[in-house]
C-alpha cells in the first residue's frame, strides 16, 4: 500500500475548499458527474483515432444512494486511471487532466466536449463527504487502483480487484449533509445540473409497459369482455436527454422540434413560444443555444423561467445578467458555450472580454432574426407585435446598435390597426402633419376607448393616430425625439393638437361636473348619438362649451 502527502502547498486545503470554493455545496455532485462524462468522452476521442484497444460501446453513468451505509456512488465507465495517474491527477490539486488531455489532443479533442478545466472540481466533493474513495479501472491494461482519503492531506492508494473499465468514486456522506442521501434530493439535482449532459446518467430504475406486450381482450364466460393486465418490464431510469436540441444543426430540426424542446425545458409553460432563434457560432468564440421569444406579459416580474446558462451541456445558472444583453433577459432558451468560466464569480463575468462579445453577438443575432421574419413574413410579425414590442423597445433604448438594426422592423401600431415602420410613417404624416416650426408631430393615443372622440376628431382631420400603449412607451418616445430630427410626439388629447391644427389662439375651457351633466341630458335629446360624436371638453374659447363632430365611420353610415 502506497502512502503519501497531498500535493499541496497550504497544509490543509480541504477547509478552504470547504468553506470558499463554491458558495453552493450542492455543486459537488455536478463536478463529479462532469468528470465521468469527461472519461467517457476522453474513452470515446481514444477510440476514435484508434489509441486504446478497449471496446468504447454504450457507456452510462450511473448514481446509486446506499442510505444504510450513508454512501453516495458515482460510477462511469470511462477510461479510469491507473494507479500513477491518480497520483498524478487527484494527488495534485489544481491539476487539470481535462486541460492536459486537450493540451495533448490539441487539433482533434477541441470539439470533444470536454468539460474540467482547472483541477478543482473533484476536491468539491469533501463539501459534503469525510471520506472519499475512487476506485478506477484503466482502459490500458493495469490493475484497478483503490484511493482514499478522509479530508486530510493524507491518503491511502492500495490495488483493487475492480475488473470493469471505468471510476467508482465514492463519497461517505457527512453527518452535516445528509440531505444529499435523500432520493428526492438528489434527483432534482440530477434533473437541475445534468438534465442535457452527453452521456446517458441512470438513477435508479423505473416501470414502464412493456412495448412487445399488447394486452389480449377475451370473452368470459357471461360474454363479456375481459382484457389481461399489461405486462410491465424494469428499465434504467435515465434522466438526461443527450442530445439536445441546441446541439444538433437547424437544418436537421423541424419547427415542431424547436417547439418540443421548449416544453422539454420549461414543463410547466403551457404556451408555446412565438418564435425561436438558433444561435450557432465558432468564430471568434463558441457558442451554441437556442432563444425564444415567448409571449411577454406586461407584468416583467411574472418572467419566472428564464434563460439557461450551459457549459458543454452542464447546466451553470439561470441568471445569465451581463452575459446577455439586459433587455433580452425576457426571452427563454438555453445558452451553451464552453469559453464561458464555470466557477467563477459574476463582476469577473462581466469583465471578461469573451464574455463582452458575445453579449453583442447574441444581440446582433437576435435583431437579424427579428428583421428576416419581418422581411418574409409581414403580416404575421404585426400580428405578433404586441407580444414582442416590449423587448424590442426596451432593446432600442438601451442598446444603439441594436436600434439601428430595430429601425428596419421596429412598428408603430395606429389605432386602425395599421402597422408603420418609422420611415412609412413618417412618408405618410410629413405632408399632413408638422406644426408652424416644421416639427413632425406624431399624435399618439395611450387608451382607445378613453381618448375616443379625440382620436375620431383628430382622424376626421386626416391625422394618423397612434396606438402606444407599453409600459416604457414614454421613454421610448423620448428616444425617438432625441434621435430624430426635429419630430415631437403628441397625445390627442393634448393641446399640442391645435398648434398643429393650426387654428388662431385656442384655449381648452373645462366645465364643471354640474354643467357637463347638465349639457349631457340637454344634448342627449337633442343629437342622435349614433351619427354623431359630442365632445365637451375639446372646443374652442370662441365658440360654443361643446364641440359635435361627425366622424368619418358614422358619416358613411348615414349614406
Ligand atoms: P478537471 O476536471 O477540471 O480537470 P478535477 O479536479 O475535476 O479537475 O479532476 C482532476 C482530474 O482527475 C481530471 O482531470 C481527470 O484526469 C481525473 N479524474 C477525475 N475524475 C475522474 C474519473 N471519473 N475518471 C477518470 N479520471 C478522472
Ligand atoms: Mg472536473
Amino acid at each position: 500500500m502506497a502512502k503519501g502527502n497531498i500535493n499541496v502547498s497550504v497544509e490543509n486545503i480541504f477547509p478552504l475548499i470547504k468553506k470558499f470554493l463554491y458558495s453552493d455545496h450542492e455543486i459537488f455532485l455536478r463536478e463529479l458527474i462532469s468528470n465521468a462524462t469527461d472519461a467517457t468522452l476522453k474513452l470515446k476521442h481514444l477510440a476514435s483515432i484508434g489509441e486504446t484497444k478497449s471496446d468504447y460501446g454504450n457507456p452510462i453513468i450511473e448514481v446509486k444512494i446506499d442510505k444504510e451505509g450513508k454512501k453516495l456512488h458515482i460510477i462511469d465507465q470511462g477510461l479510469g486511471m491507473t494507479a500513477e495517474e491518480v497520483e498524478k491527477y487527484i494527488n495534485q490539486v489544481a491539476f487539470s487532466g481535462a486541460e492536459e488531455f486537450l493540451d495533448q489532443y490539441k487539433d482533434s479533442a477541441k470539439d470533444s466536449g470536454i468539460i474540467g478545466h482547472f483541477g478543482l472540481g473533484f476536491y468539491s466533493a469533501f463539501m459534503v463527504a469525510d471520506k472519499v474513495e475512487i476506485i478506477t479501472k484503466s482502459h490500458k491494461d493495469q490493475p484497478a487502483a483503490h484511493w482514499t482519503c478522509d479530508g486530510s492531506p493524507e491518503f491511502t492508494l492500495e490495488p483493487h480487484d475492480k475488473t470493469d473499465r471505468g471510476t467508482e468514486i465514492i463519497l461517505h456522506i457527512a453527518e452535516d449533509s445528509t440531505e444529499f442521501l435523500e432520493e428526492a434530493r438528489i434527483s432534482s439535482l440530477l434533473r437541475k445540473y445534468n438534465k442535457f449532459m452527453p452521456i446517458p446518467i441512470k438513477f435508479g430504475t423505473k416501470e414502464i409497459n412493456d412495448p412487445d406486450h399488447t394486452p389480449k381482450t377475451t370473452k368470459d364466460k357471461d360474454g363479456k369482455d375481459t382484457t389481461e393486465p399489461q405486462k410491465k418490464i424494469t428499465v434504467d431510469n435515465i434522466i438526461n436527454n443527450p442530445n439536445p436540441a441546441w446541439t444538433k444543426q437547424p437544418t436537421d430540426l423541424e419547427d415542431e422540434d424547436y417547439k418540443s424542446f421548449y416544453r422539454e425545458l420549461y414543463p410547466t409553460q403551457f404556451e408555446d413560444p412565438l418564435f425561436h432563434i438558433h444561435l450557432n457560432v465558432d468564430y471568434p468564440f463558441n457558442l451554441t443555444g437556442i432563444l425564444y421569444f415567448p409571449k411577454m406579459t406586461q407584468d416583467l416580474a411574472m418572467q419566472k423561467d428564464k434563460i439557461q446558462l450551459y457549459q458543454n451541456q452542464v447546466f451553470v445558472t439561470d441568471n445569465v445578467e451581463g452575459i446577455v444583453p439586459e433587455f433580452l433577459t425576457m426571452l427563454r432558451g438555453v445558452i451553451d458555450s464552453p469559453d464561458i468560466p464555470l466557477n467563477v464569480s459574476r463582476s469577473y463575468l462581466q469583465a471578461d472580454g469573451a464574455v463582452k462579445k458575445i453579449s453583442s453577438y447574441i444581440s446582433r443575432k437576435v435583431a437579424d432574426k427579428l428583421k428576416s421574419l419581418f422581411n418574409n413574413n409581414r403580416e404575421d410579425f404585426e400580428a405578433k407585435w404586441n407580444d414582442i414590442k416590449i423587448v424590442i423597445e426596451y432593446g432600442m433604448l438601451s442598446d444603439d446598435k441594436f436600434f439601428e438594426k430595430a429601425e428596419a422592423f421596429a412598428l408603430f401600431p395606429t389605432v386602425d390597426d395599421k402597422y408603420y415602420t418609422y420611415e412609412e410613417l413618417y412618408n405618410k404624416i410629413k405632408a399632413n402633419q408638422t406644426d408652424k416650426d416644421d416639427k413632425l408631430v406624431i399624435l399618439y393615443a395611450s387608451n382607445k376607448d378613453e381618448q375616443h372622440s379625440y382620436i375620431e376628431a383628430a382622424k376626421d382631420k386626416g391625422y394618423e393616430v397612434l396606438l402606444l400603449d407599453s409600459p416604457i412607451v414614454s421613454h421610448f418616445m423620448q428616444k425617438l425625439e432625441t434621435t430624430k430630427d426635429k419630430i415631437s410626439f403628441a397625445r390627442v388629447d393634448a393641446d399640442h393638437i391645435d398648434k398643429l391644427i393650426q387654428k388662431e389662439d385656442t384655449a381648452i375651457s373645462k366645465l364643471d361636473e354640474d354643467q357637463t351633466k347638465a349639457l349631457d341630458e340637454l344634448l342627449k335629446d337633442v343629437v342622435p348619438s349614433e351619427k354623431f360624436m359630442v365632445q365637451l371638453e375639446a372646443m374652442d374659447s370662441n365658440a360654443t362649451p361643446f364641440m359635435i363632430t361627425q366622424p368619418e365611420f358614422m358619416r358613411r353610415m348615414k349614406e
